[in-house]
Order: structure tokens, then sequence, then C-alpha cells
């Protein structure tokens, strides 16, 4: 059985940075989560692609502790995402996001996957985030991401799923579009009066800040010299917050503090190379240096 089940898209990404461009790499959130996240626990994909989605891709995935059940294949084509960023690197532009097999989706989780404690709804319609809540029978702990595509064009539904979830994640401008309010620190205390008990602003190379009723933790950013290319950092940073939750089987608030450096470290090192390269060829090892060089920034 999975410890964690994801729900996202499954990719082929075209992005250009100043530090060059690919075409049609494997990307998309649910593709992200799972890589990063599959480096702590068994992780249930839950996606869909088209029959162009390329065999090696399929095989990478597969051979990560990541099962591919449900991750259907229909007769479309596979989402593609176009993006490019310029020398500030926080923030994606996009070209084209062209939908194609995700329009149609309907998910339909396997029953190993309703049992699941942990649930990851990655960045998808509102409407499909609701589907694959709704057939998990008692899970623990639900996150959620999305983005100014959904916070633009599924408003209402999308306020209708945070409401159900625990850990609510958003960037700083997605913060502010969706509670309307310039400052993070009102938009942290709406987000949480709108359901979630935990909410995360990621604030790019700056870092991430939780928040709960009580409390609140500032994780500083790390100051990476070789940034190649961003995309995936949301959810690779997602897929190492849950992954070591999941590992842990802990979701207090402490370590939940510790996840987030977690989550930190894999999207600082995924975002050294393009789409998935880095996190293709690291281990645990790398991820655990990195963390002792978190440690380091914040002591004092
Ligand atoms: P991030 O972690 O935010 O950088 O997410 C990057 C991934 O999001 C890319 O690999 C894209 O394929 C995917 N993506 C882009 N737009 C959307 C969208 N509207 N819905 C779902 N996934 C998307």
């Amino acid at each position: 059985m999975a410890d964690i089940v994801a729900l996202g898209t499954v990719a082929l990404d075209t992005i250009k940075t100043p530090f060059g461009q690919v075409r049609n790499v494997l990307g998309g959130s649910a593709s992200y989560f799972s890589v990063a996240a599959s480096m702590f626990a068994r992780v249930g994909l839950v996606s869909v692609v088209g029959k162009d989605f390329p065999v090696e891709h399929r095989s990478f995935l597969g051979g990560r502790n990541i099962n591919l059940r449900c991750l259907d294949v229909v007769d479309d084509k596979t989402f593609r995402w176009e993006g490019y960023y310029e020398y500030d690197m926080n923030e994606a532009h996009t070209v084209k996001t062209e939908l194609n097999a995700v329009e149609k989706f309907s998910p339909k989780l396997a029953d190993e996957h309703r049992k699941t404690k942990y649930l990851f709804l990655g960045n998808v319609d509102p409407v499909l985030q609701q589907k694959v809540l709704e057939q998990v029978e008692a899970p623990e702990l639900v996150v959620l991401d999305t983005m100014n595509y959904w916070i633009e064009n599924r408003n209402k539904e999308l306020l209708k799923v945070i409401k159900k979830v625990n850990v609510l994640l958003l960037n700083e401008w997605e913060a502010r579009e969706l509670f309307s309010t310039p400052n993070l620190i009102k938009a942290a205390g709406k987000a949480l009066a709108a359901g979630p008990e935990f909410v995360i602003i990621k604030k790019g190379e700056h870092g991430s800040l939780l928040f709960t009723e009580s409390a609140h933790f500032s994780a500083p950013g790390y100051p990476l010299e070789n940034l190649v290319d961003p995309t995936g950092a949301g959810d690779s940073f997602a897929g190492g917050f849950l992954g070591w939750i999941a590992k842990t089987r802990d979701v207090s608030e402490p370590n939940m503090r510790k996840a987030i450096i977690y989550g930190s470290a894999i999207a600082s090192l995924n975002a050294e190379g393009f789409g998935l390269n880095i996190l293709r060829s690291i281990d645990m090892k790398h991820v655990e240096q990195r963390l002792k060089e978190f440690r380091e920034i914040v002591k004092f």
C-alpha cells in the first residue's frame, strides 16, 4: 500500500530560463511531488497522460517506489506547459497551458489508495481535488497546493475544498491574490479562518513561513548560487514536506517545522538543474548534507 497518495499533473514541459532551454521534458505537479516524496515513502500517483507519453518517463517514475496503478492512459495528448523565467526567477511566466487529457479526467482511486493516511492534492482543477478527497476514507493529513490559474478560474470551488484540508500551501503572490490583501500576515489569518490548521506561505529564494492559530515559524531560504531552473520548486517542496511527515508518522507542529526544512532542501537542490535532472541523480546523503547547511544558517 502507498503511504502517500498524490494527485496532480504529469506533464511534458517546455522551459526557458536565462541559462538555457529544454523541450517536452517530464514535468507536472504530480511528477515533481512523487519523485521528491519517494525519497522518504511509497507514493501512489493519481493522474492522467495521453498515448504520446514516452515509455521512458513511465519506467523512470515506476522505478522510484511510485505506484502507477492510478496513472490513467487515455486517447488524447498529455498535459503540456510552456513557460519562461527572466532574471527574477521567483516568477514563472506561462506561455501556454494545454490541459489535453486532464480536461476530461475523472480520478478513481484504487481500493488500496482509499485507505491512505497522507494525501497530497496537487495543483489541478479544484473540482478534481474534491473528487479525490471524497474517495479517501480517513486521511490523517491532507495537503493542498494550487496556483493563480485556479485562483482566477475556479475561485469558489477552490475555497470549498480548502475548507476541508489540514495544510494549505501557497506562494506569496497566490496568498495575496486569493485573500485580497497585500499583507502576508493578514492573508495567513484569512487562510486559517478559511479552514486549514496549517498555512505555509512560500517566498521563493527568501524561504517560507508557517502559520497556525498559535504559532509562527520562519524558515530561511537556501543561499543558492547555482540557480538554473526553478520549475517544480513548489511541488518538490511539498514532496519533501509530506514525505518526511509520512516517514515519521508525526503530524505535530514541531515536526512540521522539520518537514519544511526537508522540503526546502529538496526544492533548492531541484532548482540547480533543468526539469527533474537533479532529483534523478541525488539521494538522501545530498538532502541530509543540505539540512546541515540549513542548521548552520539559523544558528546564532
Ligand atoms: P511549480 O512547482 O509550481 O514550479 O510547478 C511546476 C509544474 O506545474 C510544471 O511542471 C507544470 O507542468 C505544472 N503546471 C503548470 N501549469 C499548471 C496548471 N494550470 N495546472 C497544473 N499543473 C500545472
